[in-house]
């Protein structure tokens, strides 16, 4: 079995923000030269997820809309946690909602996905660096 191991690392200008990282996650599969196996693709960071979804502007502003219904970002004395000194409260719920890592199948040397499937880095307590590691096993 091989494996391959590389960090994406991102920079969202905003504090919150979604990225279409499945051509970067498909380009570590190629330099792989894994055919057939598993890639884990998992935020390192507990502000920030990576989820599978649809590539349309309405279904972003739409989880905007609802995570901010769900843990708005302010008043930041909303939150236990910004009793910290941190103002990111908000973020560490809106990542736990949208969730850690995905784990996709790799056939023939591609990511083996469903018509409309792709891979989102969402962003929750941006404006610095952060990555996202990406696992590659296989044959
Ligand atoms: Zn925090």
């Amino acid at each position: 079995m091989k494996s391959f191991r590389k960090e994406l690392w991102f920079q969202v200008p905003a504090r919150r923000g979604f990225i279409n990282i499945t051509p970067e996650v498909q380009e570590a599969i190629d330099t792989s030269g894994i055919r057939e196996g598993l890639a884990l693709v998992n935020a390192m960071h507990i502000t920030a997820s990576v989820f599978i979804n649809d590539d349309e502007s309405g279904l972003h502003a739409d989880y905007e809309k609802w995570l901010e219904a769900l843990a708005p970002h302010e008043p930041i004395s909303h939150y236990r946690h910004n009793r910290t000194g941190e103002d990111n409260g908000d973020a560490h719920l809106k990542r736990q909602v949208m969730g850690r890592e995905v784990v996709c199948a790799i056939t023939e040397g591609r990511l083996d996905f469903g018509p409309w499937e792709q891979i989102f880095y969402g962003e929750f307590d941006g404006r610095r660096k952060k990555r996202v590691l990406v696992k590659i096993i296989g044959e």
